[in-house]
């Protein structure tokens, strides 16, 4: 099956595990054959509002069975970097599973009045309001680093609506302050990196629905990529973009399919990948 070269496969979760509220279809079936198959399981998500425990909840309502160490948030992935480099403290603008991360890994989360953190943090926060995001500016105004989650420009709700995302609150700071935070969620590598060391393999496949984000993350890591096409991303979106998928299926369930037999949902025709080669099917 397409699956079997990876000993590590990393999954993200709207678009291609569910479609919130909704289930894809045989989504459920198919992460439970790879676990069967003995493949290491990342759940992997940009967005930073959740704790481990509820993406798990929220994973198990559309019948998909995890565990929270399977699961790497961008807030996960953030904490854990910023305590490698010595952050202790942080203004933060984010919501519970943000704040969870950080303080996981003894960062302390400050108000606009304490002496100057170590960090000011960004992520999706839909309590953000003037107040703090004139706080966060002025703070990085006097010096302290800036970092994002990650910096998706929209979120998704039912119904095709996009609200603003961490990337638009990030956006009004560096626009007031003319810095540019670094951003550790995809498609910046750190996420996925992160993803890859807690699942304990080493060869690892990426399944996305975002060309933007999934797709060309793995990309530029050199690894290889599935996108499915149950979220955001049509067929024809591949030919405008440069960072291409290794393999194109119409579902998740596409992992288990041989990838050169017909019907496998494997494009029919030679597409370059990043490495400049082909892909393979
Ligand atoms: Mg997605």
């Amino acid at each position: 099956m397409l699956a079997d070269p990876y000993d590590a496969i990393l999954l993200d979760l709207d678009g291609v595990l569910y479609r919130w509220p909704d289930a894809i279809p045989g989504a459920a079936a198919t992460v439970a054959a790879l676990r069967e198959a003995g493949k290491r399981l990342a759940f992997v998500t940009n967005n930073s509002s959740r704790t481990p425990a509820q993406v798990v909840e929220r994973l198990e309502s559309v019948g998909v069975e995890a565990t929270p160490a399977e699961v790497v948030t961008s807030a996960i992935a953030t904490a854990s970097i910023l305590t490698e480099r010595d952050v202790r403290s942080a203004f933060v603008v984010g919501e519970e599973g943000l704040l969870d991360a950080l303080a996981g890994v003894g960062i302390r989360a400050v108000s606009p009045s304490d002496p100057l953190p170590d960090a000011v943090v960004v992520g999706f926060d839909r309590k953000a309001d003037y107040a703090k995001l004139k706080d966060a500016a002025v703070l990085v105004e006097r010096g302290v680093a800036l970092f994002a989650s990650n910096a998706d420009p929209s979120f998704p709700v039912p119904g095709g609506e996009s609200w603003p995302g961490a990337g638009a609150l990030l956006a009004a700071i560096e626009t007031t302050t003319g810095v540019r935070a670094e951003v550790f969620g995809k498609p910046e590598p750190a996420l996925f990196q992160r993803a890859l060391v807690s699942s304990g393999g080493e060869h690892p496949l990426v399944v996305g629905d975002r060309l933007d984000t999934d797709i060309s993350g793995a990309g530029r890591l050199g690894w290889d990529s599935v996108l499915v096409l149950t979220g955001a991303a049509r067929r024809a979106d591949v030919d405008e973009v440069s960072w291409k998928p290794t393999f194109i299926v119409d579902d998740v369930g596409g992992l288990l399919t041989e990838p050169a037999h017909e019907g496998g949902g494997i494009l029919p025709e030679e597409v370059p990948n990043h490495t400049g080669g082909f892909a393979r099917w």
